[in-house]
């Protein structure tokens, strides 16, 4: 038997499928090829019985030198192989830093909150705070203790949503202002913005829940000449320089005199269309003297002081600002809608 060729042989056909293997899988088909349970170097090793005594031995140490061989020569390629595919993934996975990330979309204000907050840094440049107040209140906060009697038509249940006997929801942010002046001396300067609430039916005009912001002035020696001034400095802020105002007189019961603020109209500027029905006017706001009954049961000397007040719908003033005709678009949350206030 020629046991270098048999070894020779072996060798050159394991360097064949060796070299053709190039990745993990084919390679160890090489191994189970070679060296597995019925591998070539198995064979080789069974010839062993039939082959003459003292070749024996050198096959047996030819085969163990060619197993060796072999298995070091696997493992090395093995490890290369494992060694690129690992490279590979690696680069497959790069993360580049140097790209730009997901933008995260930014939000827009509702313009209800745009213009409550403008109105609100109107007044606090003038020297006011804000005050705030429940949106449950009782009878005497929202009616009686601002001068409102018993047989108001504005206590009717057809105008105010009760709770229960003795609550309701706040029909306009007035109650706060009684409620500062039960808790503060003067000198007295807030406005109060929130939510009030009416038993009306939802349209373009009305709404059952809608903002409010209240006004009051309380000191010595405070006139109508000091609301006047205050609400022309507020509506030119909010409006614009060429607007002018009018006071037109009114009736409410916790103030004295009352008068109804209009501002020239913001579409034809005061020369008459549909929006302020041909008068050149928009109603804006409700304002007056403090009664002085109104004083006196908050606990305030109506000798010693006097105020003045005012409360506007902020839904209103936003409709107007921005020529929006339905109060509904402010409440459906509409992201068309929303998404033109940035
Ligand atoms: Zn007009």
């Amino acid at each position: 038997m020629d046991i270098e060729k048999i070894i020779s042989d072996v060798k050159e056909k394991f360097n064949i499928k060796y070299n053709e293997a190039q990745d993990l899988d084919s390679l160890e088909e090489v191994r189970v090829k070679f060296l597995g349970k019925n591998g070539k170097i198995k064979q080789l090793y069974g010839k062993m019985a039939s082959i003459p005594d003292e070749q024996k031995p050198i096959l047996g140490k030819e085969l163990n030198k060619v197993k060796e061989e072999i298995n070091n020569k696997l493992q090395e390629k093995k490890d290369k192989l494992a060694a690129e595919k690992k490279k590979r993934q690696l680069e497959a996975e790069r993360i580049d830093v140097t790209l730009p990330g997901h933008k995260i979309k930014k939000g827009s204000q509702h313009p209800l909150s745009i213009v409550t907050s403008e109105l609100e840094e109107i007044f606090i440049a003038m020297g006011f705070k804000i005050a705030v107040g429940p949106e449950v209140e009782d009878e005497y906060y929202n009616f009686k203790a601002l001068n409102i009697p018993e047989d108001h038509p504005a206590r009717d249940l057809q105008d105010t949503l009760y709770l229960d006997d003795l609550f309701l929801l706040r029909t306009h942010t007035s109650p706060v202002q009684v409620r500062t002046m039960e808790n503060t001396s003067p000198p007295i300067k807030i406005i109060a913005p929130g939510r009030v609430y009416r038993a009306d039916e939802l349209d373009a005009s009305h709404s059952p829940v809608f903002h409010q912001l209240e006004g009051l002035v309380v000191d010595e020696n405070i006139t109508f000449g000091d609301l006047k001034g205050t609400i022309q400095i507020m509506v030119e802020q909010i409006f614009g320089q060429n607007h002018s105002v009018r006071f037109r007189p009114s009736y409410f019961p916790f103030t004295e005199p009352s008068a109804e603020v209009d501002v020239s109209c913001i579409v034809c500027g005061g020369e008459g269309c549909s929006l302020c029905s041909y008068t050149g006017w928009l109603e804006i706001m409700g304002s007056g003297l403090v009664h002085p009954r109104v004083l006196k049961m908050s606990g305030i000397n109506p000798q010693e002081y006097s105020g003045f007040a005012f409360g506007m719908g902020i839904d209103r003033i936003t409709l107007l600002k921005y020529g929006i005709d339905d109060i509904r678009l402010l409440q459906e949350n509409d992201r068309r809608f929303l998404q033109q206030f940035k």
